[in-house]
């Protein structure tokens, strides 16, 4: 999927040249082939596969102690939401097993979904702290995410997700909590080099515009880059606070306004689609995908891989919900995990297009058609990966 005059960019007969752990060459292979021989290159010959950009994965939660199945299953047994709030469920539950678990425990259970994410062609994986809520558990958190990207053929940018439920301790003191957030633990953890970039819930269920505004100013004085998740369950203005802010992204978007959406691609803020969580809660109205569209808003697609809302760990079937469920094109859920995810994380310079100079980063597809990848459910046509310049399978 590099630059060309056909949809997606397709070089069809095509050849790539790395160097190191860059792509040094895309061309037709007729001269790569005779500039290897001429250079006594090794040659691997993929005939038949299609290769597209390693896949990034830009919005998950990915570590987090216990899991929520029994929740589905109460619920499908006709307990409700408030019975199960009542027993202590919901994102309180995962609080306390996550503060609970140990770390071994939490770096196994994460390293297994992140192996079923890079069995996709995966490459590239942002993981958000947020389910410790206090700064130890919160640093644990992304000392695990940190450590799959160092055992695992994977790169993982961290999310501290400062605001993203009020603990239990804190009920009846939020601005205190917001207060330690941003101007306690986010230093703290900055300065331990766990955080490249930091994010806050905007939401009725969750911080308001001026919590979540306060905790990114605290961001933006040291220089850390913010993500929002805005407009999820209503619109509370969070876009316009994203684009604010000059957020890398605005994640979920369900409700945005004509306003928010131009105050989006203002800013350069990617809109993240997050279909799995619009799934699991059988929502009625998907993001206004042609208002995002009109106003320019690049549009990049992940799983929001959680244990509550979206206990998703395939990129591929997200990808195909975005099609299906917001109806987005195959072209663009594929330029949504690939060279808008990148941008999303503030990495478009260095990976998700194969082009030369960007880190060569590949997945290699047994498909027809590029729209194949959005087509499937349950499909994994993933046949191989070049990580870094190195085969990884
Ligand atoms: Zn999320």
């Amino acid at each position: 999927m590099a630059q060309g005059a056909e949809p997606y960019g397709v070089i069809r007969d095509g050849a790539i040249a790395v160097k190191g752990e860059r792509i040094a060459w895309v061309g037709p292979a007729a001269i790569g082939g005779r500039l290897a021989a001429a250079h006594g290159i090794p040659v691997r010959d993929v005939e038949g596969l299609w290769i597209t950009p390693g896949l990034i994965d830009c919005h998950t939660h990915l570590v987090y102690g216990g899991q929520r199945v029994e929740e589905f299953e109460q619920r499908l047994n006709g307990a409700s939401y408030a019975d199960i709030a009542q027993a202590g469920g919901g994102i309180q539950s995962t609080v306390r097993a996550t503060r609970a678990a140990s770390f071994e425990g939490l770096a196994a259970a994460a390293a297994a979904r992140a192996r079923r994410l890079m069995s996709e062609g995966v490459t590239t994986l942002e993981i958000k702290s947020g389910y410790g809520l206090e700064l130890a558990a919160e640093r644990r958190l992304l000392e695990v995410a940190r450590g799959i990207g160092r055992e695992l053929p994977v790169s993982v940018r961290t999310t501290f997700l400062g605001l993203h439920a009020l603990p239990e301790e804190f009920r009846t003191a939020r601005q205190a909590f917001v207060d330690r957030a941003g101007n306690e633990w986010l230093p703290a953890l900055a300065a331990e080099g766990l955080v490249d970039a930091v994010d806050a819930f905007c939401e009725s269920i969750a911080f308001s515009p001026a919590e979540c505004r306060q905790f990114l100013a605290s961001a933006a004085r040291l220089g850390v880059p913010a993500h929002v998740h805005a407009g999820q369950l209503s619109d509370m203005g969070a876009a316009e606070l994203a684009a604010g802010c000059r957020a890398l992204s605005a994640d979920h978007l369900e409700y945005v306004s004509a306003d928010g959406a131009r105050a989006l691609a203002t800013a350069g803020t990617v809109a993240v689609m997050l279909p799995g969580a619009f799934y699991t809660l059988r929502q009625g109205d998907p993001p206004p995908v042609a208002l995002l569209r009109e106003a320019g808003v690049p549009l990049a697609v992940a799983t929001d891989c959680n244990p509550g809302t979206s206990p998703c760990t395939s990129l591929l079937l997200a990808m195909n919900m975005a099609c299906t469920l917001f109806g987005l094109t195959p072209h663009e859920a594929l330029a949504g995990t690939t060279r808008v995810a990148a941008r999303a994380l503030g990495l478009g310079s260095d990976r998700g297009t194969i082009e030369v100079g960007k880190r060569a980063d590949l997945a290699l597809w047994r498909i027809e058609r590029p729209a194949e990848l959005s087509y499937g459910m349950g499909a994994n046509s993933c046949v191989g990966v070049v990580y870094r310049g190195n085969s990884r399978t």
